[in-house]
């Protein structure tokens, strides 16, 4: 990130709009923002490339976020004022669903061969905290989704908002088979 980037500076340049989140550059005033590969509106400063995002924290606050800033809707492309927030960088990673590599399906449980049973952890700290190791699947998503509301509050992912009821059919344990 440019040293020469001031709130002064991008605010000599661009207008934004903390209501509709736009930017747009002053001499010309048109639309001066693309998408990139991620999602993010980018926008070109001074030949450096910016997160709009991150701008608009730099336009209002008077200086860069100095961590990770998150959509709340989880509309990447949503820089209203309203809808942006400071994320510490585990909460932004608590809010994202479960990782490629998760062979449950669910985050935050996947299966312990060697025990023969869903292990249910959860992030906290950097660390993983453990929930639990459970026969059931369901009972397994439920206690993570459960640890989740509680420690990560508003920042949770949930892997069944709907409760168990939703879960139907995903487990194939005993108790789940007749259900
Ligand atoms: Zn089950």
């Amino acid at each position: 990130m440019s040293a020469r980037l001031t709130q002064q500076r991008l605010k000599d340049l661009f207008d934004y709009n903390p209501e509709t989140g736009g930017f747009t550059r002053k001499k010309t005033s048109s639309k001066c923002s693309y998408t990139n590969n991620s999602g993010y509106i980018e926008i070109s400063v001074l030949g450096e490339k910016h997160a709009a995002h991150r701008l608009a924290f730099l336009y209002m606050v008077g200086s860069l976020p100095p961590i990770v800033t998150d959509h709340i809707n989880g509309v990447k492309t949503d820089n209203r004022w309203v809808n942006l927030r400071l994320a510490s960088k585990p909460e932004n990673e608590f809010a994202s669903g479960p990782k490629k590599n998760n062979k449950s399906g669910f985050k935050g449980v996947c299966f312990d061969k060697a025990r023969g049973r869903w292990l249910a952890t959860i992030g906290m700290n950097f660390r993983s905290k453990y929930i639990g190791r459970y026969k059931c699947l369901v009972d397994a998503v439920l206690a993570r989704d459960l640890a989740a509301k509680k420690y990560h509050r508003e920042f949770a992912f949930i892997n069944a908002p709907l409760g168990r009821e939703s879960l139907k059919g995903v487990c194939d344990c005993v108790n789940c088979r007749n259900w």
